[in-house]
């Protein structure tokens, strides 16, 4: 099928790299030059595990092709997947700017019956949007065209985009219209095959079931934080209540992991997005408030847990710090906790010294070069010269490190977990200072 995506970021690459992998003829259209000229060199412009020889071997085949020209992709795709950014506004809300400026380009391209398929997060009520501006567009030019606008929201979780793609839990499709539905039903029928993991409903429904998601996950990391938190000041350990809740099958034990904090490109902007809606309907979206200001401050807590062992003074300090993206597998530094605490200790007159497997340039790329900010090469060059260690990211290769060798290169014998990897009763064998989140203040 010829399938055009709009937007080349995390979702539209690996849509179209999964697209073209199964044997569909996939045009992508991003506003960036830049990105476009390095993709046809074979650069990825992100890291995700698998995406780089999908790509390449996709485009090297002829399968997939990058380009700025609007006027070739929607003339090229039967369908055309708008896969943009929707970053929150001032208010929070989504902005939408991007969506609707996609859906004009395809109405002034356009010279026959199209799909536009909704693939970004976006409010409800944001394909009647994309509709009427496809309408007002096309009247504008005199044109009599027919399209459908259909909401297919994306789960794909950044680091394991590849695979989510490749074998979806579930794929939503919001149509009323029959031949729409079809359609997508043949586009993704390869990804289909174990089981039926289609499910169609009303578009409405298709675009409040992706923030329900994501503000349920949301809800069970702050949910957890709260419970760590309540774990220190009541001398418990969250770990022995995380396997206690997660043992009851209506619980289970996926993502009840504390920390400190969620992030991301979508979590957070998503949370606040749905209560920006819901009050925009009228209503106090209390739980996701809370979910919401329960990760603020839980981003927070390094932060608090140094300035309180160091007595409220971390001047001249050299900070160690392990993991800098917002999650394992990725280089995504957006709303990551590590640049909350990064900040927060450059305030109070700290240095860092970073290692991350992949974020590293992207981490350049957002602080530029100063004096206060040393990326090194290797997690053991990070522990050179510092006063002591803090984990930020839960990477797996910080998971079994030489505690020796740490004790050996600090300063100080001192580590924060905010991923708790570590047992405490071990890290106070190998005699290191060792704080985690809900674990007890110190051990
Ligand atoms: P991104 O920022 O990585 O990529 C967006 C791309 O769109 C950029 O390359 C940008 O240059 C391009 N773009 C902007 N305007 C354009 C236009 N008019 N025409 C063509 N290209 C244009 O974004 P992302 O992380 O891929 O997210 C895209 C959407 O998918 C968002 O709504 C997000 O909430 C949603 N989503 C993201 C994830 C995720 O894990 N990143 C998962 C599910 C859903």
């Amino acid at each position: 099928m010829k399938v055009t995506v709009f937007g080349i970021g995390y979702v539209g690459l690996v849509q179209a790299a999964v697209m073209a992998e199964v044997g569909h003829d996939v045009v992508c259209v991003d506003v960036d030059q830049n990105k476009v000229d390095r993709l046809k060199q074979g650069h990825i412009p992100i890291y995700e595990p698998g995406l780089t020889p999908l790509v390449n071997s996709n485009y090297e085949a002829g399968r997939v092709d990058f380009t700025i020209d609007a006027a070739r992709g929607v003339a090229h795709g039967e369908v055309i997947f708008i896969a943009v950014g929707t970053p929150p506004d001032e208010d929070g809300s989504a902005d939408l700017k991007y969506v609707l400026s996609v859906a004009k380009t395809v109405a002034e391209h356009m010279d026959s019956h199209k799909i536009i398929i909704n693939k970004s997060t976006v409010p409800v009520g944001t394909a009647d949007k994309v509709s009427a501006k496809v309408t007002e567009t096309l009247a504008s030019l005199g044109k009599e065209l027919t399209f459908d606008v259909v909401s297919n929201p994306e789960f794909l979780k950044e680091g394991a985009a590849v695979n989510d793609c490749m074998r979806p839990d579930r794929i939503i499709i919001g149509t009323e219209s029959e031949s729409a539905e079809k359609k997508l039903r043949e586009l993704y029928s390869p990804f289909n095959r174990n089981h039926d993991k289609i499910i169609v409903m009303d578009i409405r429904s298709a675009e409040l079931t992706k923030y329900a998601a994501n503000c349920m996950l949301a809800t069970k990391i702050s949910f957890m934080n709260e419970m760590a938190n309540l774990a220190e000041l009541m001398g418990a350990d969250i770990e022995n209540v995380r396997r206690g809740i997660g043992s009851d099958p209506r619980i289970g034990y996926q993502f009840i992991y504390p920390g400190c904090g969620y992030g991301g490109s979508c979590f957070p902007k998503d949370v606040q997005a749905l209560v920006r809606s819901a009050t925009g309907v009228g209503y106090n979206a209390r739980v996701l408030e809370a979910v919401e200001a329960v990760n603020y401050a839980q981003k927070e807590k390094l932060f608090e847990y140094i300035m309180r062992h160091f007595g409220g003074d971390v001047k001249g300090k050299t900070v160690a710090i392990w993991g800098l993206s917002f999650k394992p597998n990725t280089d995504d530094m957006r709303e990551a906790s590590s640049r909350v605490l990064m900040e927060s200790l450059w305030e109070a007159g700290a240095k860092v010294k970073a290692y991350d497997p992949e974020a590293m340039e992207e981490t350049q790329r957002i602080y530029g070069s100063r004096d206060d900010l040393n990326l090194v090469g290797t997690k053991e060059s990070a522990l050179d010269g510092a006063d002591f260690l803090v984990i930020c990211t839960e990477w797996q290769a910080f998971r079994a490190p030489d505690f020796e060798l740490i004790k050996q290169k600090l300063a100080t014998p001192l580590i924060f977990d905010g991923r708790n990897l570590f047992e405490p009763n071990m890290m106070l064998e190998y005699g290191l200072h060792y704080y985690a989140i809900g674990r007890g203040l110190s051990v």
